[in-house]
């Protein structure tokens, strides 16, 4: 289903990607609620791609009430030894970054897999052709999944007991690219971590989501330092907005100079639809005008 694009001027597809991302604090703060209603709405301007980055735990298809499909592995490059011709010489060690070749006392390299980022530098020092051999550590999978309201979404998911979480944002966030769609709204982890910094990459906006509570507080300052540090402009949108201290919201705002640009008070609707699968926009309640008043301002801030 494609519905009509209501903004002249924003081509359907190819063209200058943009990007927007959706972030927030901890769990629970309403931020894939925020991606995939504001996706929802934001197709009828945008041929877009939502990317849901929280590779630890994707959701957003939980909430559009679909499956995943499409899934492909991602893996990571990991040395293994062929000591028929290793010459023990131990460079491989001394230029491992993370300490995950470790050496016995004759020089014979072992690796620590949990250690190991992937990163080569083993392979290119090795002076001995073949003695470093590629194998390969399956750490999560990226999916390519049709949504039933025109737009698609690419999910990343780590593998269960898998903590390296880069290769999988980095993965997903290619595959949603490759889609060369006018628009990607990106929804990162929650907190400030490298992953999410590597989800924010590239975006022009930042919309960051919070609760008025002491620890939505606090994560509200760290995202909205590291959307300065990274020169992207942030909006903040307030999850129930009236069950907490919204004087303490503003003022940090403020400090960043952050336009707060929607309020959702605490909705059982909401709650529902999340359990049902069925996005709140798709109703007439007012939660929804919210939604769709936020997908208007943010058409103008990209227009
Ligand atoms: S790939 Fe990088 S991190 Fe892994 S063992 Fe080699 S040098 Fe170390
Ligand atoms: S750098 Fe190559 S030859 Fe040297 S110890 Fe490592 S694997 Fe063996």
């Amino acid at each position: 289903m494609h519905k009509i694009f209501k903004v002249l001027g924003f081509p359907n597809s190819g063209g200058d990607e943009m990007q927007i991302a959706v972030s927030g604090g901890k769990g629970g703060t309403g931020k894939s609620t925020v991606a995939i209603n504001l996706a929802i709405a934001l197709q009828d301007y945008f041929n877009l791609t939502l990317a849901d980055l929280d590779v630890e735990a994707p959701n957003d298809h939980l909430l559009l009430g679909i499956e995943l499909q499409n899934e492909e592995p991602v893996k990571m490059f990991m040395p293994s030894f062929d000591y028929s011709k290793c010459t023990k010489c131990k460079k491989c060690a001394e230029v491992c970054e993370e300490k995950a070749i470790i050496t016995m006392k004759d020089g014979t390299p072992f690796l620590i897999p949990t250690l190991c980022s992937g990163c080569r530098a083993c392979e290119i020092i090795c002076p001995v052709t073949g003695a470093i051999l590629e194998s390969q550590k399956l750490m999560g999978h990226t999916y390519l999944t049709e949504t039933p309201y025109g737009f698609p979404l690419v999910t990343g998911k780590l593998l269960e007991g898998e903590e390296r979480a880069m290769p999988i944002v980095t993965m997903a966030k290619k595959r949603a690219k490759s889609l060369d769609r006018r628009l990607l709204l990106v929804d990162t982890a929650a907190g400030t971590s490298n992953t999410v910094s590597k989800a924010l990459e590239d975006s022009k906006l930042l919309i960051a989501v919070t609760e008025p509570t002491p620890l939505g507080l606090h994560d509200l300052t760290l995202i909205l330092e590291l959307g300065r540090l990274m020169n992207i402009e942030a909006w903040v949108v307030i999850n129930r907005s009236d069950l907490g201290e919204k004087k303490r919201v503003k003022e940090i705002a403020q400090k960043y100079n952050a336009e707060i640009v929607a309020e959702i008070p605490y909705s059982e609707d909401i709650v529902r639809s999340y359990i049902k699968g069925e996005p709140i926009i798709l109703s007439e309640s007012k939660e929804a005008r919210i939604f769709k008043e936020l997908a208007e301002r943010v058409v103008n801030y990209l227009r």
